[in-house]
């Protein structure tokens, strides 16, 4: 009896403490890890949207880049974090869809992280080194097809946004690619326009400065519908690879038995930095595409990884992708 009026009481105390740290968050700065090297497409992101988020949290915000395995190291550091919303993840497709598929993890993506906000999605882009010859999207298909050896593709690692698009690229080709790993399409980017690789199936809102200009050559984006801050590049459909989409979602994530109240301040956040017309002119500039307004739940971002994961993993197993 004694020992179940003293539960109780801890149990009320606990919740009381709990609810009094969610009624202080955040009483101290936020890391934001970055699974990918700094200057890359998600790095872009998580500094655009922690500029805003530390504003409405009166905290500031540390980007940390944990590189390494495609962003599978720095989902680990924050799968082991506390679960206080101190330490939050960011990444995408790969980090915390394919990886599942393809490394030994040692955690759970669904199980062992809380969803948070979904975040803009980027359209890919087939870029190449200007030494290519190809012109068109055809000829590069042609050009890809007719070298002796496989082209060089530049990827953020296996598992990563750039890879999962080759491999999707190579099923709706035929081609294989010879894949270079990074830890980030940053310095893979730097190769290509260096000439040490021959493409990259990038994020758009990476390759894009360089295409601009004209240091790399675009081919296409991989989406229904070209993008308004480049609109001089053709569609896949339109380009003659019809029905070769691929966006890439991203989102913010914290480690399991993170207090919903903390979650919601940190939800809170995320969504008014992407409803601030700045915030939003920035990522539209980058090519990104917002997320649905009715999508910016934290529920509505675990329904889509849930639904994502059952997508992908079949095809991502299927191509036997080997890791150290
Ligand atoms: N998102 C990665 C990066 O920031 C690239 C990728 O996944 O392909 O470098």
């Amino acid at each position: 009896m004694r020992k179940t009026i003293l539960a109780v009481m801890f149990a009320v105390l606990a919740s009381g403490a709990s609810a009094a740290a969610a009624d202080m968050f955040p009483s101290h700065p936020i890391t934001l890890v970055v699974p990918f090297a700094a200057g890359g497409p998600t790095d872009a992101m998580a500094r655009i949207l922690a500029d805003h988020m530390r504003t409405s949290l009166g905290q500031s915000i540390l980007i940390e880049n944990v590189t390494g395995a495609a962003g599978s190291l720095g989902v680990g550091r924050v799968v082991r974090a506390a679960p206080d919303g101190y330490t939050v993840s960011i990444g995408h497709l790969g980090t915390h869809v394919a990886n599942g598929a393809i490394y030994k993890l040692g955690y759970d993506l669904v199980t062992d992280l809380e969803p948070v906000v979904l975040l803009p999605s980027n359209p890919m882009i087939i870029v190449s080194t200007n030494a290519v010859p190809a012109r068109s999207l055809k000829e590069l298909i042609a050009w890809l097809k007719a070298k002796p050896a496989p082209a060089t593709a530049g990827t953020a690692g296996a598992g990563s946004g750039s890879h999962i698009a080759g491999l999707y690229f190579e099923n709706a080709t035929g081609i294989k690619l010879q894949y270079v790993p990074y830890r980030g399409t940053a310095p893979a980017l730097t190769d290509l326009v260096a000439g040490q690789i021959d493409i990259i199936i990038d994020q758009t809102s990476n390759s894009i400065a360089q295409v601009r200009a004209g240091t790399i050559r675009a081919y296409a984006v991989t989406d229904d519908k070209r993008v308004a801050s480049a609109s001089d590049i053709p569609t896949t459909d339109e380009a003659g690879l019809s029905g070769f989409h691929m966006t890439l979602w991203s989102g913010l994530w914290v480690p399991k038995a993170t207090p919903k109240d903390v979650i919601a301040k940190l939800n809170a956040a995320a969504v008014a930095a992407m409803n601030d017309p700045a915030v939003r002119k920035k990522f539209e500039d980058l090519g990104l595409q917002m997320p649905a307004a009715d999508n910016l739940a934290p529920a509505a971002l675990g329904d889509l990884q849930k639904a994502e994961i059952a997508k992908w993993w079949p095809m991502i197993k299927a191509a036997n992708v080997k890791v150290e």
